[in-house]
């Protein structure tokens, strides 16, 4: 049987990962911007954001029904699962990263750097020792669209590491324009971050995944880093690190895979933009992807990189 014609094989590599008889399934339409899936294995659910409409969406595996999780959200942005299985939310009017408490409440995790407010955090992982990265660029204070518009009080878009013994706040990454999408090599010795600066700047800054080396004990970047991979097709926003090492990331016309040595391998060709994917189902080998006004899901050969909360 021959592939759906959604998959794109660029370099032989990626035939592996995709299924014969698998297809695309449309899940779903009515976002108006559809960001920041998180997928909780407990409960088989899917949760993502609608940025714009200011709310939680939830898909749930079991039923196939998508509800409103929560309304309003802080506009609620990238969601990851703490080592607990915790939900931890950017928000863009919140201004805030923060968590669902196993008591159901919300913490703060980080509103703040060094006495200032964050602009709009926008996507989060967390690494094998607990601690919580995000990214703080402006897209949620730059307009009333997607938070609430602002001027931006620390004058700079970084990526930041919460310390998961002190809470402390630091700013591990000062480079970028606009950090954006990011996640950690299988090994946690890598940190991959995407930048979107080209909204704010043009071509000066590229549409790149940088690749951050780290420290042995993963708590700081070792310095310097080397561009993984620049998007040939709008830019990459989210993405995720499956349990090989491949890079599944977003793109303007669907989802675009790159081996670990930053070859672009493959493609799945969506009708809409991308922000952003997930790993889901039981075994963590469907790929959710958020699509600007719709939720896809497809099966690949293929898993999310092991995790203590996946
Ligand atoms: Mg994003």
């Amino acid at each position: 049987m021959a592939l759906d014609d959604a998959f794109e094989v660029i370099d032989k590599r990626f035939h592996r990962y995709a299924i014969h008889n698998a297809h695309i399934d449309h899940l779903w339409t009515g976002a108006r911007w559809a960001e920041g899936p998180v997928y909780v294995p407990a409960g088989r659910f899917l949760l993502f954001s609608d940025i714009p409409n200011d709310r939680t969406l939830r898909y749930d595996e079991t039923t196939g029904t998508v509800a409103v999780f929560d309304q309003p959200a802080w506009n609620a942005n990238g969601h990851t699962l703490d080592l607990e299985g915790r939900m931890v939310a950017c928000e863009h009017r919140g201004r805030a990263v923060t968590r669902i408490g196993h008591h159901g409440r919300r913490e703060i995790l980080a509103d703040r750097f060094e006495g200032k407010r964050l602009n709009s955090p926008n996507d989060v992982v967390v690494h094998s020792d607990g601690a919580v990265w995000f990214t703080d660029p402006t897209y949620g204070i730059d307009s009333e669209y997607e938070g609430d518009a602002a001027e931006s009080e620390i004058g700079a878009s970084n990526v930041y590491r919460i310390d998961p013994s002190t809470g402390a706040v630091t700013a591990a990454i000062t480079d970028m324009v606009r950090p954006n999408g990011l996640a950690f090599s299988p090994d946690g010795r890598i940190l991959y971050v995407a930048d979107t600066g080209i909204s704010h700047v043009g071509r000066a800054c590229p549409p790149d995944i940088r690749a951050y080396p780290m420290n042995a004990d993963g708590s700081t970047p070792a310095g310097g880093y080397s561009t993984f991979a620049t998007c040939t097709n709008g830019v990459f926003d989210g993405f995720r690190v499956d349990a090989t090492g491949n890079i599944w990331t977003s793109a303007g016309d669907g989802v675009h895979c790159y081996a670990d040595d930053g070859t672009l391998i493959g493609k799945i060709r969506l009708p809409e933009v991308v922000a952003n994917v997930e790993f889901g189902g039981i075994k963590r080998n469907r790929l959710y992807i958020c699509a600007t006004t719709s939720l896809f899901a497809v099966y690949l050969n293929t898993r999310a990189a092991t995790s203590a909360a996946g």
